[in-house]
């Protein structure tokens, strides 16, 4: 599209970034009857890690409309996840919630391909439209209410306008940098390294087809998740201080000398994409709604990957945001109102996941690894409270493991705030109740 078909001042969102929050936004933007205008720096299929989804995830997709068109692309099911941790690994079966009425599977995703569908999906939706290879550059105020962006998009400076501007730009953050809200986290201070190889035969897979594994070891843990019928991405986490005295290489190949459940799962393949990583990513933002504005996913806070949780909390945050945006635009007298609303509730998805995480690093009964497994195997818990806080049940008050992790008061991340209570997918009350 020409860029002078973006300088219009009509419309009623602009996304910056096109990954699944900002996909999120723009689709339930549009089940609504809105405008939205998506500006996205790359061209995508384009490469990005974070590739095992919940349950939830695909029941947020669903929500979205775009479950529907992700069989035939090549992407695993997952009905599991085999937890190896001290002590011993553990499969952890999604089955068990299934008689519940809860979903007992999920995909596994090669995400240029699947960010790509969603992308996709966005640009058809009536009222969006999405420009890619766009970078927005700066915002636009009105006193002090941001009102639009200026962007670059083929060597040449634009600028739209809109009555709501979302932030979706991922570790990029652009306004919650722009307006100084990020802050570093210290607590865990981790970094990734990956690699993906091909060849990937399941029989040498110790656990079940298609599910992910997760293995923890003194100092870090490990992933592997299938993102086609024959390539695995397997990815090695370690504090930065011991990749800053070693190599990515040395860090992968000790994590994988110290969990052969993983090492015996890639008999027979080969690399097919080297060492790559991530670092600096344990950061969060207290506000994350302010006039014109909202943040959603990645760009308001991110922690560490070991439960798979981000997609899901992207896409529900930026599928609240454009919710709690269509409230704002019918009735502007409550935008304060609305935006404490949307904090807590991206601050209780958030927090829950991120207590989960620190319950993984609390080395309280021995090494990293053996907090967590004491906490699942504590008295009291069922196998559905288990199972469903890793399928992403946070923002539940009657899940006792949820409540389990609520007590530690040195797992807090955000200031203070009021829990929201009331799943985005499930409600209140669990199935069949689905809210839209
Ligand atoms: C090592 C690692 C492993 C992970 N594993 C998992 C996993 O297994 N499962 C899971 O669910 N999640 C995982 N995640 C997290 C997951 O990748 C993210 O939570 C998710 O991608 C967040 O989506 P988002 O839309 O908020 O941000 P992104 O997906 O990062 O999208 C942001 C978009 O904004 C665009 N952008 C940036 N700047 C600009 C600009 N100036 N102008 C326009 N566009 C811009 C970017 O190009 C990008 O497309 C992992 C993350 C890491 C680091």
């Amino acid at each position: 599209m020409a860029s002078n078909e973006a300088d219009r001042t009509d419309y009623d969102a602009i996304v910056i970034g096109g990954g699944p929050s900002g996909a999120a936004y723009a689709l339930t933007m549009a089940q609504h009857g809105r405008t939205v205008l998506v500006l996205e720096k790359d061209k995508f299929p384009r490469f990005h890690i974070g590739e095992s989804f919940l349950p939830y995830t695909a029941d947020m997709l669903e929500l979205l409309g775009v479950l529907d068109r992700m069989p035939g692309n090549g992407f695993p099911i997952k009905r599991g996840l085999d937890l190896i941790v001290p002590g011993g690994n553990r499969l952890v079966d999604l089955e068990v919630t299934g008689d519940e009425g809860y979903r007992t599977w999920t995909y596994q995703v090669e995400r240029a391909r699947f960010d790509k569908i969603l992308l996709d999906a966005a640009g058809e939706a009536p009222g969006v439209t999405v420009m890619q290879e766009t970078a927005v550059k700066d915002l636009i105020y009105t006193g002090e209410r941001i009102t639009g962006v200026w962007f670059e998009r083929d060597g040449h400076r634009d600028s739209a306008t809109a009555k709501y501007v979302i932030d979706a730009s991922g570790r990029a953050g652009v306004l919650s940098r722009a307006l100084g809200l990020r802050k570093t986290d210290n607590q865990l201070r981790m970094a990734a390294v990956f690699k993906h190889f091909e060849g990937l035969d399941e029989q040498y897979n110790p656990t079940r087809e298609g599910d992910t594994q997760i293995g923890v070891h003194a100092d870090g843990w490990m992933w592997a998740i299938p993102i086609r019928d024959d390539i695995i991405s397997v990815g090695a986490m370690a504090p930065t201080s011991v990749l800053r005295a070693s190599s990515p290489e040395e860090v992968f190949a000790t994590g994988l000398a110290r969990l052969p459940r993983i090492a015996d799962r890639l008999t027979n393949t080969t690399e097919w994409h080297g060492i790559r990583g991530e670092r600096n990513f344990e950061y969060h933002s207290d506000t994350l709604a302010g006039p014109g504005y909202f943040i959603v996913g990645d760009s308001g806070c991110f922690t560490d990957p070991i439960f798979s949780a981000g997609v899901y909390l992207a896409l529900s945050t930026g599928r609240r945001a454009a919710q709690e945006t269509v409230d704002c635009l019918d009735n502007p007298a409550g935008e304060e109102q609305v935006r404490l609303r949307y904090e807590n509730f991206f601050k209780t998805g958030y927090e829950t996941y991120y207590r989960l995480i620190r319950a993984v690093y609390d080395t309280r009964v021995g090494t990293m690894g053996t907090y967590i497994r004491h906490l699942l195997m504590s008295d009291g818990l069922t196998e559905k409270d288990r199972v469903l806080t890793l399928n992403g049940d946070f923002w539940n008050d009657s899940n006792r493991l949820v409540e389990r992790l609520r007590e530690h008061p040195e797992y807090q991340l955000f200031d203070p705030f009021e829990v929201h209570v009331g799943c985005p997918v499930y409600g209140k009350d669990g199935p069949p109740l689905r809210v839209s």
